[in-house]
C-alpha cells in the first residue's frame, strides 16, 4: 500500500503537513501534481506564475527523489477530470491514503470535495491538512462566535491564539525505503505546460525552496528591524520579496513567522519592524479567512453589497492606458511598468494604482483585479481580491470611500527624489526632484513623448466621493454570510462593464 500526497500551491518539502503525514505512514509515497487546462484558462494566472511553478516543480522532483518519494505529474483538460485521474492513480499504485493541504476559494473547495468523494468510494482514506495559514479558518472568532469584519480586533484575537501555538515548523518528510515508481522527469514537467504562454522571470525570481529560505534569512538579518519605515519606499528593497514563494508554497507562513521569532528570541514585539511585518502576515491570513467566511467574494461580488450599485465606467481605452503605464501620472506609470516587467509591484504602489483605477478613472475594480492576476508572479486570489476591495472601498474594513490617495502627493512623500520614477520612466530622468512627480505642472510641460494626465485628479476625486455618498450607508447586517449562493463562481468568466 502506498500513500499519496497531492501537491498544489504547497510546493515544498519542509513544513508540508500533507507530505509529512503521507511519509509518516512509511509505506512508500507518491506525490502528485495535477495541471488542469481549463483551470488555468478560466482563472487568470500569470504566465510568469505558471513558469515559476514549472521551474519549481523541476527542482522539487529531484528533492523528493532524494527522499525516495516519487513525483507524478498529470495533465487533464477539464476540472471534472481531476477526480477520475486521481482515482486511476490510486488504482494503478494500490494507494490507501491521500493527503492534501487545503485551498480555500470556492472552486478549489468544490474540486477537493469531488476528489474526496471519489477516492473514498475507492476505499482510500482522505485527509485534508492546513498549511496555507498559521491558524486555520473558522478558529478566529469574536465573543458571539462570528467571524471578524474588522482587521484590528481580528489581529488581536489572532495574536492571542497564535501565542498559544507551538509554531514549530515540520522538517522534511521521513525518507522512504524505496521509490514506488519513477519520478517525473524535467521534460515530463515541461510537457505539462505545452501550449501555454510562459514567462521566464528567473533573473528576478529564481525558483526553489532553498532560495525562499535564504531570502527570508537575508531579510530578517538586514531589513526586518527597519521594515516599518522602509516598506513604504518603492525605491528601496525594504520588504521581503517573499510573496511569490508564499503564493506557490515554496515557503509556509509558519516557517516565516518561526524564523522571525527564532531571531528575536520569541519576542513578537522586539521592535517596530518585527511587529509591523508580523502584522502583514496577519493581513494575509485575514484575507484567506474572509474567502471562507464570505464566499461571495469568490463570485466576483463586493463584500459591501450596496457598493454593487456604483456606476463603474465602461472605458476600455482608459483601462488600456492604465495597463500600459501611459496615464500621465508618473508614479502610476512607473508602478505599472514595474508590474509589466517584473511580475511584481510594491505594496504601496498596488494601493495607489488600484485607487487610481477605481476612484479616479471609476473603472470597475474587478477589471484591475483580473489584470493583476494575469501579470503577478505572486498572484493569490485571497490577497489580491482583498487588496482590490480595500482600495476600491467595497471590502470589509476597506479604505473609507472619501479617503482617496492623491498619487502626486503620495509620490512626493514616498519617492521624494523620484528615484523609483527615474528607474522605470527613463524619459523623465532629466527632470528635477520637484518636477518629476507632476511634469505637466512645469511651465515647459512634460518631455516629448510623455502624456499629459489622462484625468483631472481633483475633479474625479470629488465626483467619485459624490457617487459613493449617493449609495447610502451599508445596511446593519452587511457584510454578511450569504446563504443560497448562486452556482456561478469565479470560474465563470467575469463580463466587464
Ligand atoms: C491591490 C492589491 C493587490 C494585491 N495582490 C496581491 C497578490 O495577488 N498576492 C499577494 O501575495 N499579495 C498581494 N497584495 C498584498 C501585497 O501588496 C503583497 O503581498 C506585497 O507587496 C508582497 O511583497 P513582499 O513579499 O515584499 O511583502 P512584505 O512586505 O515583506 O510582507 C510579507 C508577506 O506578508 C504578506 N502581505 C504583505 N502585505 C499584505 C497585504 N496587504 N495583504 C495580504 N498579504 C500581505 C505577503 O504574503 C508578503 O509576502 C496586494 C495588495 C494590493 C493593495
Amino acid at each position: 500500500m502506498t500513500a499519496l500526497a497531492w501537491l498544489r500551491n504547497d510546493l515544498r518539502l519542509h513544513d508540508n503537513p500533507a507530505l509529512h503525514a503521507a511519509a509518516e505512514l512509511q509505506q512508500g509515497v507518491i506525490a502528485v501534481y495535477v495541471h488542469c487546462e481549463a483551470y488555468v484558462t478560466r482563472f487568470p494566472i500569470a504566465p510568469a506564475r505558471l513558469d515559476f511553478t514549472r521551474r519549481h516543480l523541476r527542482l522539487l522532483t529531484e528533492e523528493l527523489a532524494r527522499h525516495s518519494i516519487s513525483l507524478q505529474v498529470l495533465r487533464v483538460a477539464q476540472a471534472h477530470e481531476i477526480a477520475p485521474a486521481l482515482a486511476k492513480l490510486v488504482q494503478d499504485h494500490g494507494i490507501s491514503h491521500c493527503f492534501f493541504n487545503a485551498e480555500y476559494p470556492l472552486d478549489e473547495l468544490n474540486r477537493d470535495q469531488q476528489v474526496n468523494q471519489l477516492l473514498r468510494a475507492h476505499g482510500v482514506t482522505v485527509k485534508r491538512c492546513h498549511d496555507r495559514v498559521i491558524i486555520p479558518p473558522g478558529k478566529v472568532r469574536n465573543e458571539a462566535g462570528m467571524p471578524y469584519k474588522v482587521f484590528t480586533p481580528y489581529k488581536r484575537k489572532w495574536l492571542q491564539l497564535a501565542s498559544l501555538l507551538p509554531l514549530r515548523p515540520l522538517g522534511a518528510p521521513t525518507r522512504q525505503a524505496a521509490q514506488p515508481c519513477p519520478s517525473a522527469s524535467a521534460q515530463d514537467i515541461d510537457r505539462l505546460f505545452d501550449g501555454r504562454e510562459l514567462r521566464d522571470l528567473s533573473a528576478h525570481w529564481p525558483a526553489g525552496e532553498a532560495v525562499a529560505r535564504t531570502r527570508l534569512q537575508r531579510f530578517i538579518a538586514q531589513d526586518l528591524s527597519n521594515y516599518q519605515t522602509q516598506r513604504d519606499l518603492p525605491a528601496v528593497a525594504g520588504t521581503s520579496g517573499l510573496s511569490p514563494y508564499l503564493a506557490i508554497g515554496a515557503l509556509s507562513p509558519r516557517q516565516a513567522l518561526a524564523d522571525v521569532l527564532t531571531h528575536t528570541g520569541g519576542d513578537w514585539d522586539a521592535n517596530a519592524g518585527v511587529s509591523t511585518w508580523i502584522s502583514e502576515l496577519i493581513w494575509r491570513e485575514f484575507y484567506q479567512h474572509l474567502v471562507v467566511d464570505y464566499p461571495q467574494v469568490c463570485m466576483h461580488r463586493a463584500m459591501q453589497v450596496h457598493t454593487e450599485a456604483f456606476p463603474w465606467r465602461h472605458a476600455p481605452e482608459d483601462f488600456a492606458l492604465w495597463r500600459e503605464g501611459r496615464t500621465g501620472i508618473p508614479i502610476i506609470d512607473a508602478a505599472m511598468r514595474q508590474l509589466n516587467t517584473t511580475g511584481w509591484m510594491h505594496n504601496r504602489l498596488r494601493m495607489l494604482v488600484a485607487m487610481f483605477l477605481s476612484k479616479n478613472l471609476q473603472i470597475d475594480w474587478r477589471w484591475g483585479e483580473r489584470y493583476f492576476m494575469e501579470q503577478l508572479i505572486d498572484g493569490d486570489f485571497a490577497a489580491n481580491n482583498g487588496g482590490w476591495q480595500w482600495s476600491a472601498s467595497t471590502g470589509t474594513d476597506a479604505a473609507p470611500y472619501f479617503r482617496i490617495f492623491n498619487p502626486i502627493t503620495q509620490s512626493q512623500r514616498f519617492d521624494p527624489q523620484g528615484q523609483f520614477i527615474r528607474e522605470w520612466l527613463p524619459e523623465l530622468a532629466g527632470l528635477s526632484d520637484k518636477a518629476i512627480h507632476a511634469p505637466h505642472l512645469v511651465p515647459s510641460g512634460p518631455p516629448p513623448g510623455y502624456p499629459a494626465p489622462m484625468v483631472d485628479l481633483g475633479a474625479s476625486r470629488k465626483a467619485t466621493i459624490a457617487l459613493f455618498a449617493s449609495l447610502g450607508q451599508p445596511p446593519e447586517s452587511e457584510p454578511g454570510m450569504t446563504e443560497n449562493f448562486p452556482t456561478e463562481t469565479r470560474s465563470a468568466p467575469f463580463r466587464p462593464g
